[in-house]
């Protein structure tokens, strides 16, 4: 943010050049008037207290101590005492025409400092009162000599600045106006991201629901009319979870809620992950989906892999969506550059193109190619405005070239930070084989809300685990007191106890329980969430909503240490 200081510096570093400049111009005029040494040494003094002035400036941006504040007004104290000096000198030694020139090159300076310098009060004062006192001692001076028409000289001089102080208060009103304009605005906008966010986030659970059912109805038996409704449902949902997705990713970056998530990823194996995933579908429209990853790309990286893959998914799946014959590349690259390395993604296509005009465009939010796109391709035109905030979240960027009828080539750089520890498995790869091993395990539920307790249910029934399900904290507390469990599902807010505490009192209750991995289901999956979790002890997170992969493959990992203690 700019404050009140930072803006007065740089209107004051701006204005350097011109003030000497004027400042020689005045001498010159000065010595026309009253010949003498006196212009010229005052013109050395007003470049020597000009550059103290820029050079005790300098720091302004930073942090107003109140040393700091100090010194700046200093500065511009001495600063405008010498300038408007050349005012006394002339009114003492130019003549009549000397003592007008006086005058008005102190109404000058007033006039001037009261534009320019009002954002800080402290420094208007310090650059007004030199003025000001030549300005009134001139013809104050004229009076003390015993000439009494300078009582009119006086008045007139009251009576500017008067007016002066009057235009200053305006002014400050009228800037104060706009700031708390702004400030509603502003307000208003993250209102409105807020609002989106939660609202999103609340359809989301029951879409969820939606989607697990249908899917798991597409698994069970069906005719063929059956088959194709459930089809349609399944795709409809897609389309709306996608939607929903986005709105709310784009209100809490913009709402500034988006928290980025940095841990030891296998970069290597992130992208090849994505090219196994893409080329059925790349295929599927005749389109070869080709990686091609520089041996110099490394391989242990720390990053947000979930955000990563966000966008690359994003743009990969445009490429393909945008691409009728040739190939899609997927390329990864490092690079050392002046301000340290970087990671290169490249999603280079054989496809329409995007043309000069509309390049910019797309990465706003809400905006498409071309009128129609959303009929033919779908898509919510909030893909790329998306994947670029992230990149720059990430403290990256990402851009695009391309040529209309031969293809583009979306290029994502991030600052590469290299992790020294092994990257962990991912989820994916736990699952694999997993789940037989959850056949039979005894998992108790702590879930307040019906829709995820079904969802919960629909998810693990048919992998054979034995659910027992309760709605609050003191129940959960109770049935982890009474018999032994696999693993425990904990949701976070929850009536009578939370989760947390849940899981603080079945763990240091010594209980059959106290030794069972706790896994909290938690929507609100940031970075102080997790550190409140992880001080009670619990083994693992899920985030709502429930990604079933990341479900399953926690409990794996529960049975598997079970196994492990059991075992010892
Ligand atoms: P959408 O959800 O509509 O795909 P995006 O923000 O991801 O939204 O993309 C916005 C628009 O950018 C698309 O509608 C399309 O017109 C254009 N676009 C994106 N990627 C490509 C590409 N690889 N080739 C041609 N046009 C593209």
């Amino acid at each position: 943010m700019r404050g009140p200081y930072t803006l007065l510096a740089a209107v004051r570093r701006k204005e350097l050049p011109t003030r000497l400049v004027m400042a020689a111009a005045l001498a010159g005029i000065g010595w026309w008037l009253a010949p003498s040494v006196w212009p010229a040494a005052w013109f050395a003094l007003v470049v020597v207290t000009q550059f103290a002035d820029w050079a005790v400036y300098r720091d302004i941006a930073r942090e107003p101590t109140v040393g700091r504040k100090a010194a700046w007004a200093a500065a511009t104290f001495a600063s405008t005492a010498v300038y408007t000096s050349l005012g006394a000198y002339l009114w003492l030694a130019g003549g009549q025409a000397g003592q007008l020139f006086g005058m008005l090159i102190s109404a000058g300076g007033l006039l001037h400092v009261t534009i320019h310098m009002h954002h800080v009060k402290s420094l208007l004062v310090a650059a007004a009162v030199p003025h000001a006192l030549v300005f009134f001692w001139m013809p104050l001076r004229g009076v003390l000599a015993g000439d009494v028409h300078m009582w009119a000289l006086v008045a007139g001089a009251a009576m500017y600045v008067a007016h002066l102080l009057v235009a200053f208060r305006q002014a400050n009103a009228t800037t104060r106006q706009l700031a708390d304009e702004r400030n509603r605005a502003e307000q208003a906008s993250k209102a409105k991201s807020n609002f989106l966010a939660t609202i999103s986030h609340e359809i989301r659970t029951p879409m969820n629901a939606i989607v697990t059912a249908a899917h798991l109805l597409r698994g069970s038996r069906l005719n063929k009319a059956q088959r194709e409704q459930v089809e349609i449902l399944t795709d409809a949902n897609d389309v709306l979870l996608s939607l929903l997705n986005d709105v709310l990713d784009l209100s809490k970056i913009e709402a500034g809620k988006m928290a980025l998530e940095s841990a030891d990823t296998d970069l290597r194996r992130t992208v090849q992950g994505l090219h196994r995933l893409w080329r059925p579908r790349a295929a599927a429209k005749g389109l070869e989906l080709r990686l091609e990853m520089a041996d110099d790309a490394p391989a242990a990286v720390s990053l947000d892999a979930l955000r990563l893959k966000q966008i690359l998914s994003n743009l990969i799946s445009n490429a393909v969506k945008f691409t009728q014959k040739g190939t899609v590349t997927i390329r990864l690259a490092a690079e050392t550059r002046d301000d340290g390395e970087v990671l290169i993604f490249e999603v280079a296509d054989t496809g329409a193109g995007i043309p000069p005009e509309a390049v910019e465009r797309l990465f706003d939010a809400f905006e498409q190619g071309e009128a129609g796109t959303t009929r033919k391709h779908g898509g919510s035109g909030l893909g790329l405005a998306i994947s670029r905030r992230l990149a720059t979240l990430m403290g990256g960027g990402l851009g695009v070239e391309s040529e209309p009828g031969r293809g583009s080539t979306f290029r994502l750089v991030l600052p590469l930070v290299r992790s020294v520890a092994d990257a962990e498995a991912t989820p994916e790869d736990a699952v694999a084989g997993g789940e037989d091993m959850l056949r039979n395990m005894e998992v108790l539920v702590a879930e307040d809300h019906p829709v995820n307790q079904r969802v919960l249910e629909l998810l693990l029934a048919p992998l054979g685990c034995r659910l027992t399900f309760c709605e609050d904290g003191g129940k959960a507390v109770d049935l982890a007191a009474g018999r032994p469990f696999d693993a425990i599902l904990m949701d976070m807010q929850m009536p009578v106890l939370d989760g947390l505490e849940a899981t603080r009192r079945i763990k240091a209750g010594g209980g059959p329980n106290a030794g069972t991995p706790v896994i909290a289901l938690t929507a609100n999956a940031l970075e102080h969430h997790r550190a409140a979790w992880a001080e009670v002890g619990v083994e693992a997170f899920v985030s709502k909503p429930i990604d079933p992969r990341q479900l399953v493959a926690s409990l794996t990992q529960a049975a598997t240490d079970g196994a492990v203690r059991r075992a010892a």
